[in-house]
């Protein structure tokens, strides 16, 4: 009886993904954690809670462990960017004019360098952890740069901003368009090592929310020898491993030209496609490749918004599903512009049609279930991310024994969506329905809707009004 003294509860409407890309709507919910976070029960309609358990519930509500969300609101399982710089954050949404490997040394390399002042690492990362949260990210893959204390310096910012993450310090050890931007090998894979073991003390005391993730950037920045290393570092410590694979026609030939082989041969050589690795893009990856990444336990970060720029492609989602290859979302800002995973959801859905469009494929010859469609960018920013960062049996859905990471999104917070008219919609009395209304959530919220965010049952951010 103590222990459920202690659980809080949140009844709402709710949306979220179980198994695929399929959305579970429930009108209205109820779910139980505790004061770690953890979910405890998941009632699919709170009307048919039993009285004796509804005495507990208002019993909750006296102390404040009790929230109930209104008609226009969602609980929706908090969304996974699997791909994101953090110091980019500083110059997001400037500097798209160049083809990747200018705009890397124009803009990119001389940003990131500036983060060996620890005071400019933690003004942006701060800045980039705090956004993220508002527009209702709860996870985060992050590329770091190749500092190692400024990279401590973004692990403390999601320690106390409450962001769940994995954090890489970049290694790179081949860099001659801009020289002052890079690591000798040995000194990288020395880097590498001991952020890796200072982040695995600091997760003992944050129940996990944090952890190391090896960052080899792309193979043109990296030696063998450094990929080697870090792959043996990959299994010495068994952890996460992320990096870019098959982005765009030009760093195609660069590899080409270099090592006459194919990334993903060469990560594959150097053990780093393993189980939990996740590759940006692989927008141009062939048959082979994508069966090897499966066989491997590899996945991808599609990210759509920042291939219309660079990638000279669309990475088609259907193809790496076939293919048995996990596929999570990424702003991967800022070769994306926006950080928003809403934003990246619908980039998802346009990158589909541009590939439909670019092989004159008209819709209505696909079959239903070969679509891209809100649903899939939902997924894969939720359940679908999860399962790519290996983390499917914690977050991305509300079910028992998962964490509470989960968003509260709001379509009537003024200034934003207006109303369907009465009449227009699918619903009770001609208002819209669930499924509409899940449908102009993704289409149309931006952060504004976003009304409060929780990681690991806390409360991370409330916007205006909401708390
Ligand atoms: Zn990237």
């Amino acid at each position: 009886a103590h222990a459920s003294q202690a659980l809080r509860y949140v009844r709402s409407r709710m949306a979220h993904c179980t198994r695929g890309p399929t959305v579970e709507i429930q009108s209205d919910a109820l779910i139980a954690f505790d004061a770690n976070g953890e979910i405890k029960e998941v009632w699919r309609d709170a009307k048919a809670v039993d009285a004796q358990m509804m005495d507990v519930v208002k019993a909750a509500r006296l102390d404040g462990r009790y929230m109930e969300g209104n008609a226009g609101q969602f609980l929706v399982p908090g969304f996974i960017d699997t791909h994101i710089h953090a110091p980019q954050y500083s110059y997001m949404g400037s500097g798209l004019d160049k083809p990747l490997l200018q705009w890397l040394d124009h803009y990119t390399f001389p940003a990131e360098a500036a983060f060996s002042d620890l005071d400019i690492a933690q003004e942006h990362y701060q800045r980039a952890v705090k956004k993220g949260l508002r527009e209702g990210t709860t996870t985060a893959m992050y590329f770091a740069t190749i500092h190692k204390e400024a990279t401590k310096v973004l692990a403390h910012c999601l320690l106390e901003e409450g962001q769940r993450g994995f954090v890489g310090a970049v290694s790179m050890d081949v860099n001659p368009g801009v020289p002052h931007y890079g690591q000798q090998t040995e000194a990288a894979l020395n880097d590498a090592e001991d952020l890796i073991v200072y982040l695995k003390s600091k997760l003992q005391q944050t129940q996990k929310r944090l952890m190391p993730v090896l960052t080899p950037r792309y193979v043109p920045t990296c030696s063998v020898e450094l990929l080697k290393g870090l792959g043996h570092l990959a299994e010495k410590y068994d952890v996460h491993v992320q990096s870019h694979i098959s982005e765009s026609l030009d760093v195609l030939e660069e590899v080409d030209r270099e090592h006459g082989v194919r990334d993903t041969y060469l990560f594959d050589d150097a053990k780093l496609l393993r189980p939990g690795s996740i590759f940006a893009h692989g927008v141009h990856l062939q048959e082979d490749e994508l069966c090897l990444m499966a066989e491997r336990g590899s996945s991808i970060a599609h990210c759509p918004l920042s291939n219309f720029f660079f990638a000279h492609g669309h990475l088609d989602v259907r193809r790496a599903f076939e293919a048995g290859v996990g596929v999570g979302l990424g702003s991967d800002v800022a070769g994306g512009y926006s950080i928003s995973m809403l934003n990246a959801m619908r980039s998802a859905v346009l990158a589909h049609k541009a590939i439909l469009i670019e092989n004159k494929t008209r819709p209505d010859q696909l079959p239903q279930d070969n679509q891209v469609t809100h649903e899939t960018g939902f997924y894969m920013a939720t359940l679908g991310g999860a399962a790519a960062l290996g983390l499917q049996d914690k977050i991305g859905s509300f079910e028992v024994g998962k964490r509470f990471d989960a968003v509260l999104v709001d379509l009537e917070t003024p200034g934003n969506i207006d109303p369907m008219p009465t009449g227009l919609g699918k619903g009770r009395g001609g208002d819209a329905s669930d499924a509409e209304d899940f449908e102009r959530f993704i289409n149309l919220a931006d952060g504004r809707n976003i009304a409060k965010v929780w990681v690991d049952g806390h409360l991370v951010h409330a916007a205006e009004g909401y708390d």
